[in-house]
């Protein structure tokens, strides 16, 4: 990578050379509007078809059950909004969890202030909803249940088909954020019992600001964005070509290196889970040890302050990112790290590593060795790590 050791995948990917290349044509000599009668532009019309035909193969969908957003958050936001408005006399109560992005979680609370009931489900020492919680929370007016297919933090993997079936039996409806999981592990929409599915470009090496919804056909969804016909009159607004072009072309190449990528992550990251717990004193991993996504690291560090960490790594070229929230102003530690049970301090020290298929050992030996040396050296300067030290010696 030279310059800087990139580890925070989760929060955005590099776009892959091959998308860009993809998706330039389509600002320069391939510009049309898509909804243009000329030939030149409404070409575009079957660009945009041929991605929706790449999208809904590589979730066993059909093509005119993917519909375009602005990305993940767009796609949790249509995906509860429209569905609470849309079966709102056959109830108003909504099931999800506590470790949900802030895209779900937010728009719950947003739910909540117009008259629905929202359940948020606690989940496991591991991150993991239990089943029976979710069995126990369904009542006669529970609408839909929404679970993440992956949690973007401590990368813990949902039992999603066992999830799927139980909302299928109550005949509820179904969505999982699959932002972080899309590309990144196989899907089948129809296994799973999937009535909707969130995904983002610039989680899976594609452009940022593009993303999609998958809506099964017979779902009751009402028009997110009014104005034109677009995607079957539900989203409207001139189709942002490029950004579909690329969101296509980072699903295939998703698609064709899933199994050799997925394999090589995985391993590097056992490698670096096993190093780090042998190597460095007080420290534990979060999240489910094998039931994680391929690519997630998620420590922490007793006696040590996550942001403290973060800024010591980046002095060293190390890009990653930490379990509190301190980019919204608050020092609150990280919802889905105290849902999983974490004292406020310990949360507080936590850190997430998250890999990519440019990822090397040597970058990870180089991380370790910097980590190792860090956290002794921040340990020195607590006063909580003295005391602990002198309590027990
Ligand atoms: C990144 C992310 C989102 C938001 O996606 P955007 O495309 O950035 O809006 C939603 N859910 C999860 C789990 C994510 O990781």
């Amino acid at each position: 990578m030279g310059q800087f050791i990139y580890l925070d995948n989760a929060a955005t990917t590099k776009t892959a050379p091959e998308v860009v290349e993809a998706m330039l044509p389509y600002y320069t000599e391939k510009f049309g509007n898509p909804s243009s009668v000329y030939g030149f532009a409404s070409a575009n019309k079957e660009a945009i078809t041929a991605q929706r035909d790449i999208i809904a193969d590589a979730l066993g969908a059909k093509s005119n059950e993917i519909y375009f957003t602005a990305g993940g958050s767009e796609a949790d936001n249509w995906a509860l909004k429209a569905t609470a408005e849309a079966y709102a006399e056959k109830g108003k109560h909504i099931i999800t969890t506590k470790i949900e992005h802030h895209a779900i979680l937010h728009t719950g609370e947003y739910l909540e202030s117009k008259g629905f009931d929202v359940t948020y489900l606690d989940v496991d020492e591991d991150g993991i909803v239990r089943l029976e919680d979710l069995k126990e929370a369904i009542r006669p007016d529970t609408i839909l249940i929404s679970v993440m297919y992956a949690n973007n933090e401590i990368g813990s993997i949902q039992p999603i088909k066992e999830i799927g079936r139980i909302a299928h039996e109550h005949n509820i409806l179904f969505h999982t954020d699959a932002v972080q999981a899309f590309g990144q592990v196989p899907i089948n929409v129809d296994e799973c019992h999937i009535d909707m599915l969130s995904a983002s470009g610039h989680k899976l090496n594609g452009p940022k600001g593009i993303g999609f919804l998958y809506i099964r056909t017979g779902v009751k969804i009402r028009s997110f964005v009014h104005g034109g016909a677009q995607e079957r009159k539900r989203r409207a607004g001139t189709e942002n070509v490029p950004g579909i072009v690329g969101l296509g072309a980072a699903v295939s190449r998703a698609v064709r290196t899933m199994e050799e990528r997925s394999a090589k992550e995985s391993a590097l990251r056992d490698y670096m889970i096993e190093r780090v717990l042998e190597e460095i004193p007080h420290c534990r991993l979060n999240g489910h040890r094998t039931k994680r996504l391929p690519n997630n690291v998620n420590f922490s560090f007793r006696f040590i302050e996550g942001e403290s960490l973060l800024i010591m790594l980046d002095m060293k070229g190390i890009c990653a990112s930490s379990g509190s929230a301190c980019t919204s102003g608050s020092l609150d530690p990280s919802h889905v790290l105290l849902a999983i049970g974490l004292p406020h301090e310990i949360a507080h020290g936590s850190l997430r590593l998250t890999l990519s298929d440019e990822t090397t050992k040597e970058d990870i030996d180089y991380v370790i060795g910097n980590l190792k040396e860090i956290v002794e050296h921040l340990r020195k300067m607590s006063p909580l790590y003295e005391d602990f030290i002198k309590k027990n010696s």
